[in-house]
């Protein structure tokens, strides 16, 4: 059930912050995505190709769609048509997929690089020093079809608000480093994606762009 209240209170929160709200619509169907949509929202987030792909015409087309968590490769071509940002660039295979399908679409598509922040077990994101090695790739250079617009990260799951600062804390310098380093010219490098439900509010006193929030809005995911 949409949580019409706690929607409303987080927009005008990030609306005064001037921070991008994704609303994390993954597992909801397209009625209730519609609710949220009415009441103003714009930018949503899924992590299925395929399950986005099949909402996508069923909803507004003036809707910003994201895509988070692993893209497997041979997904891609079910969202390059109409895919408005990436938060989860992992790989250089994965990256030079996306642009041959968003050179198809005659699109530039654009993608956060994800760093694996936290202490919890993933097999998906860069490290600081593997993230350096990727913007090292000469190659990665050459594709004009994708657009690297920053970092995402998630925090690790735990109690210890501390801990979870210290993560955001490290990505917004790491964002600060490669922002010198490799896109000082780049104005459209400006995205920090991080911060969910649990940990929404460090994430944007940390400097935060995006914050990816879905049961806060939507309730409780039902995976049944
Ligand atoms: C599901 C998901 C979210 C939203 O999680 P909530 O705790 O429901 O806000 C944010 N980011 C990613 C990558 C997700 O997979």
């Amino acid at each position: 059930m949409v949580k019409k209240a706690n929607y409303l209170a987080l927009k005008s929160i990030t609306d005064a912050n001037n921070v991008k709200l994704a609303a994390v619509s993954k597992t909801h169907d397209v009625k209730t995505i519609k609710q949220v949509y009415d009441l103003g929202q714009r930018i949503f987030a899924e992590n299925k190709a395929q399950e986005l792909s099949e909402k996508q015409p069923e909803l507004p087309n003036d809707i910003e769609w994201h895509f988070v968590g692993h893209l497997q490769r041979n997904k891609v071509k079910y969202i390059a048509p109409f895919v408005n940002l990436i938060h989860s660039f992992d790989s250089f295979k994965l990256v030079k997929e996306i642009d041959k399908e968003a050179a198809k679409n005659n699109r530039v598509i654009n993608g956060l690089l994800q760093i694996h922040i936290s202490q919890d077990e993933s097999k998906y994101g860069f490290s600081y020093e593997q993230a350096k090695e990727f913007l090292d790739t000469k190659a990665l250079w050459d594709l004009n079809n994708i657009r690297i617009s920053g970092l995402m990260g998630i925090a690790t799951l735990t109690e210890d608000k501390s801990l979870i600062r210290k993560e955001f804390q490290e990505l917004k310098a790491f964002y600060d480093e490669l922002k010198v380093n490799y896109f000082q010219e780049a104005s459209h490098f400006k995205e920090v994606s991080m911060g969910m439900t649990s940990d929404y509010d460090i994430a944007m006193e940390e400097g935060s762009t995006i914050i990816r929030v879905g049961s806060y809005i939507f309730g409780e995911r039902n995976y049944g």
